[in-house]
């Protein structure tokens, strides 16, 4: 205790040495790709990496790494994790041959997750996103994008948002917050979809705001949801207001959401399951980034995954993410995703590891802080099982992941 009061009176930093890594393997911001590297060793002082080389100097503490893999934290950049249970009747329903598209129309879908978040208490809802939180950060991920979007009116979606910062400030993943007021249509709404998307603009949008508890705003841009005209008015609405745009675009259909998303500029483009080849243009012009979801897919029985390799050859650049979510995909793990992205998008592994660090952090606006191990980046790193990252797309059953550090922490420790 005394030793902590000095180092904290005088502001000693102490040095932490990472040892003994069999590879590490990060993108790498100068030769602009993803490299791996062996003999390295990693210095940290606080949340930070001061060095990386080889053969560096001693430091206050060693961690020997079991001469195991390295690389940087994951980082999930679309997830929708405020919500009371996951909607596993569905599941069977879907099982039994029922689609998404019609379970929703009858009742069930995202509108069956509304009434429980909103009769929810705040911290009921805390204690239940803490404990994911928990889950998200023993597979690796250190960096959450998260949305709102299961309340449907401002107080609910207020109070969503709230949950995010309460947790936020109480656990040692980062979460980025988005509001995801746009997710679908609530109820009271059924027959007035333009009514709620003037609620969304005049209220909910400025509410937020003002309140600065959401860095994003995200829509979902499809058929039977919402139109591209309204989420252009949400979209354009939420930039006033400083929130920055972000859609779920062409999951089903293809219906410009994705031309829309290079109009607006948003930070990406997610799902693309269905997106045109004028969308893949569009984007690629606008330098637009590709979220892809294969655990959607995967979890919904079908597929038609996202046309990966179209997207890489027009020049886009692809981040890859759970879609965490009650109903279509309860995936927490971004190794189970790299597996999926590696066997059914064909995407090569180095690839699978820069969507899901660089170009995930990118996606966020963060990759100048996370995403890569360099100097200068935050100390968020995981320590593998495993000795190369070729294992870690045949490895998904049991979690290959040994230790996770976060801002220079380390956790999990066997
Ligand atoms: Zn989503």
């Amino acid at each position: 205790m005394l030793i902590y009061q000095c180092l904290n009176k005088y502001n000693i930093v102490e040095s932490t040495k990472l040892k003994n890594i069999s590879n590490l393997v990060s993108f790498d911001t100068v030769e602009n790709k993803v490299v791996s590297k062996s003999n390295i060793e990693i210095i940290i002082e606080n949340n930070l990496i001061v060095e990386v080389g080889i053969k560096l100097a001693s430091a206050d503490k060693i961690i020997d790494c079991g001469n195991k893999l390295v690389t940087p934290g994951f980082v999930d950049p679309h997830t929708h994790p405020v919500f009371v249970n996951s909607r596993d009747e569905e599941f069977s329903r879907r099982l039994a041959g029922e689609s998404y598209e019609s379970i929703a129309s009858d009742g069930g879908g995202i509108i069956s997750s509304i009434q429980s978040v909103r009769d929810a208490t705040e911290s009921d809802l805390i204690s239940r996103v803490k404990e994911r939180m928990d889950s998200f950060l023993k597979l690796g991920t250190t960096t959450i994008e998260a949305k709102s979007g299961y309340g449907l009116d401002t107080e609910n979606e207020l109070k969503s948002l709230s949950v995010l910062k309460k947790v936020q400030d109480n656990h040692l993943i980062d979460i980025v917050p988005t509001f995801m007021g746009a997710h679908t249509f609530p109820e009271e709404f059924k027959n007035d979809s333009d009514g709620y998307v003037q609620l969304i603009c005049d209220q909910m949008i400025p509410a937020v705001a003002k309140q600065n508890i959401a860095l994003f705003n995200d829509v979902f841009c499809e058929e039977g949801y919402f139109s591209t005209e309204q989420a252009r008015r949400i979209l354009e609405t939420g930039k006033k207001y400083g929130l920055r745009p972000r859609l779920h675009a062409d999951e089903f259909l293809s219906s410009g959401a994705a031309e829309l998303a290079a109009e607006v500029k948003a930070f990406s483009a997610d799902h693309l399951m269905a997106v045109s080849e004028n969308g893949i243009k569009k984007m690629a012009e606008n330098n637009i980034i590709a979220i892809l979801l294969p655990g959607t897919t995967f979890s919904l029985g079908k597929t038609s995954f996202a046309p990966y390799n179209s997207l890489r050859s027009a020049g886009i650049d692809i981040a890859i993410a759970t879609d965490f979510n009650p109903g279509s995909c309860f995936i927490k793990s971004m190794p189970f995703i790299i597996s999926l992205c590696c066997i059914y998008l064909k995407m090569p592994i180095y690839e699978a590891i820069k969507a899901s660090t660089y170009t995930a952090a990118k996606s966020l606006g963060l990759e100048n802080e996370i995403g890569s191990i360099e100097k200068e980046k935050k100390a968020d790193l995981i320590i593998w099982n495993i000795k190369d990252a070729s294992q870690i797309p045949s490895h998904f059953l049991d979690n290959p992941i040994s230790k996770v550090m976060k801002n220079g922490e380390l956790l999990f420790t066997a």
